[in-house]
């Protein structure tokens, strides 16, 4: 093969260039025997004569079997790509959609992003070559606004349905209707756990096709008592096993990136104390927003005699696979999102996981061999305080989103689609409360233009609707830059300790005259790009610089689909009353009002509310009397983050369906009595009911 180079090339470089593509082929060769050992590839043909056979199949494997990485491979081997078509394979999560992308790739010898590619929220890594198409559940529903009959796919795999991800739960509905009138499409749903009746019921008994896995005994060590720091107790239990148990490598469930950073700092400063005579610990985290450089590090072996602990996510539970894994330690709590209806509040709550999770999380350890897992709580509340699977995301999460898509996919009448597990009808109607107050749909539920519009944009529809709104306020420049930054994440500066005044002074610096958080926002966005996008500028300024190129990628897509819902692009040229009145049109049920005992409370909900510490106006003095925030952060208090300050007239302005001329109105003396005898400082137009809104056909 490099014989033809040779005649080109001078002979040097022709003897690198050999070396090189041979230890390519030997890795090629070393990947293609691993793909082998997989417990899937012994059922490969049974699997694809299945699938010849049934339009639906729904697949059961356990997590680290090959589903993933190696069932697109098969079916693109044996023909399903043919004249063009794609195979889809969604994933709950992003990191799993673009690390499972780069695996594939690998093991069929090609460029990401060329056969082999992943899409995900405002990251499209995939051409016109792309055959199998990674991506997350969320951006297929997405797909299916601009191709109803998915008809550039010849098979669609629904990976880790078990997770029923809210995205998830409305593709299978979608899909099942599609599998319907498109006979040459295959459906594959795809499961970690054994419990697959259900899927195999949702769709009209489709097969179930089971893969054994090989699974170890699990040693299973419970608390004696429960732990009062899980964080200590985990930091405690890693070091122990790692100083007293024999080599294998350790998984360690967390909840977030903060915790994680936490307990990644602790145990370096722990180990670096251990004397030579302790093994090296390598220690590996893994969460969603982790640079993708870093990603990649969890999967490479540790250095001989060296153990590896990774610091995981619920993302290590079934998504992602680590070879090597031989002891878990589970503090038994994950993040989860909790919605309540009745406020319109989502947050994120840490919470005990389900036994089902927890079970999941002790078999990572018995791949290899015989694991151990290291549960800090008691067996006890293992027994009798887990609930016993984890509640489908559909059933506690703000529906507004999906309600907006499932209307725009022409989909009208909500209480007959086919949910698996329908969602709460009070959410339903919250949602379409919310879509309606925002203008989304009319009254008698349908979707409107500004609905369709805010349909396009992969926004929370408040977001969205800020965009759209931003044309007629003449700054959708400005308001699509501050949406591609709160969408880039909340890691904007950075604060050093031992430079926490400057970093102070030189973020204040962006809010200047009290703005505000979305202004500012804007002003850092606007100087860096006026640096030329320098990453010294970032330092300078103690602003991160990853989050900013983020930011930059996000608007990029952003400006694409602006274009495609032909929103005008216009400047206010430094007019900021324009930009917070755009942000007013999407947030205006978002609004605080200082009241006079100096607290803020919500308009419509009365709740008590402080302004974020990381916000310019937590320094403004006197604080404004009137605020709109992006959202509200629930930890000991209620705090309202990205906050700007507005004038009230601006509501009755902006949104008069919602607000009417009597904002004013004295304080109830309960706060707890939104609608008290005269109390009600906001009064809203009568709503409607839920019947308006099923009633139409
Ligand atoms: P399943 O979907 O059944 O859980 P996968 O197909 O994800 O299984 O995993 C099969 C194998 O591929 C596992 O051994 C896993 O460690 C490996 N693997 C998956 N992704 C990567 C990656 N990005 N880098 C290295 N190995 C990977
Ligand atoms: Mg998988």
């Amino acid at each position: 093969k490099s014989a033809a180079m040779a005649g080109t090339e001078p002979e040097d470089d022709a003897d690198e260039l050999a070396e090189e593509i041979d230890a390519k082929a030997v890795l090629q060769r070393e990947l293609q025997d691993q793909r082998k050992t997989l417990p899937v590839y012994k059922y490969k043909d049974e699997l694809l004569k299945a699938i010849a056979e049934h339009q639906i199949i729904v697949v059961v494997g356990e997590t680290g079997s090959g589903k993933t990485t190696q069932i697109p491979q098969y079916l693109h081997e044996a023909g399903y790509t043919a004249g063009g078509k794609k195979i889809a394979c969604t994933q709950p999560r992003r990191v799993a959609a673009m690390s499972v992308a780069a695996r594939v790739a690998q093991e069929m010898g090609v460029k990401l992003g060329h056969e082999v590619g992943y899409s995900i929220r405002f990251e499209d890594c995939t051409s016109e070559k792309t055959a199998v198409k990674y991506m997350t559940d969320g951006m297929l529903l997405r797909e299916f606004l601009g191709e109803p009959d998915l008809s550039s796919y010849g098979v669609v795999i629904v990976d880790e349905a078990h997770e029923r991800s809210i995205s998830t739960d409305i593709l299978l509905g979608l899909v099942k209707d599609v599998a319907r009138f498109r006979p040459d499409l295959k459906l594959l749903i795809s499961s970690a756990t054994l419990n697959a009746d259900k899927f195999s019921d949702f769709f009209d008994m489709a097969p179930v096709f089971k893969i054994p896995g090989r699974r170890y005994k699990v040693d299973i060590h419970y608390t004696v008592a429960p732990e009062a720091d899980y964080v200590d107790a985990a930091v405690a239990t890693v070091l122990q096993l790692h100083v007293t148990q024999p080599p294998g490598d350790i998984l360690l469930f967390l909840t977030g990136q903060e915790e994680i950073e936490t307990v990644e700092e602790i145990l370096r400063r722990r180990t670096r104390g251990l004397g030579t005579k302790i093994a090296e610990l390598v220690i590996c985290p893994i969460y969603a927003n982790l640079p993708t450089e870093l990603q990649a590090k969890i999967f490479e072996p540790a250095p001989p005699g060296a153990r590896k602990v990774v610091l995981a996510t619920n993302i290590a539970e079934t998504s992602l696979t680590i070879d090597g894994i031989s002891y878990v330690v589970d503090p038994g709590f994950s993040k989860v999102k909790s919605y309540s209806p009745r406020t319109g509040t989502e947050s994120l709550l840490v919470q005990p996981i389900s036994k089902a999770s927890a079970d999941q999380r002790a078999g990572r350890s018995g791949r290899i061999g015989p694991g151990k897992c290291f549960r800090l709580f008691t067996e006890h509340s293992y027994k009798e305080d887990m609930e016993d699977e984890t509640v489908p995301e559909i059933q506690r999460s703000n529906l507004a989103s999906v309600v907006l898509s499932l209307k725009a996919l022409g989909i009208n009448d909500l209480v007959s689609f086919d949910f698996m597990d329908p969602p709460p009808s009070e959410g339903l109607l919250r949602a379409l409360e919310d879509l309606f107050a925002l203008g989304a749909l009319n009254s008698r539920g349908e979707l409107t233009k500004t609905g369709r519009r805010m349909a396009e944009l992969p926004l929370d529809p408040m977001l969205a609707k800020a965009i759209v709104a931003s044309e007629r306020h003449g700054c959708s420049e400005e308001m699509l830059t501050v949406a591609s930054m709160l969408s880039a994440g909340n890691a904007v500066f950075y604060r050093p300790k031992d430079k926490a005044l400057i970093a102070d002074a030189a973020r204040q610096r962006f809010n200047a005259g009290g703005a505000g958080d979305h202004v500012a926002l804007l002003n850092v966005y606007t100087e860096w790009e006026q640096s030329g996008y320098s990453a010294q500028w970032c330092v300078d300024h103690f602003v991160q610089s990853r989050t900013m190129r983020r930011a930059r990628d996000v608007r990029e897509q952003l400006e694409k689909l602006l274009e495609r819902v032909e929103i005008e692009r216009r400047s206010c040229a430094g007019d900021f009353d324009a930009v917070r009145k755009a942000v007013t049109a999407g947030f205006f049920r978002n609004t605080a009002q200082r009241r006079r005992d100096g607290f803020y409370r919500t308009l419509k909900t009365w709740r008590t509310v402080f302004v974020h510490p990381s916000s310019g106006l937590a320094r403004v003095d006197p604080p404004p009397r009137w605020v709109v925030y992006h959202e509200l952060v629930e930890t000991t208090m209620e705090y309202m983050r990205q906050v700007t300050e507005i004038k009230p007239e601006w509501l009755v302005e902006i949104a008069p369906h919602y607000y009417q001329n009597n904002l004013d109105t004295p304080e109830p003396k309960k706060a707890k009595a939104p609608h008290g005898q005269g109390a009600a400082v906001v009064t809203e137009k009568p709503s409607p009911s839920l019947n308006d809104f099923f009633n139409v056909q």
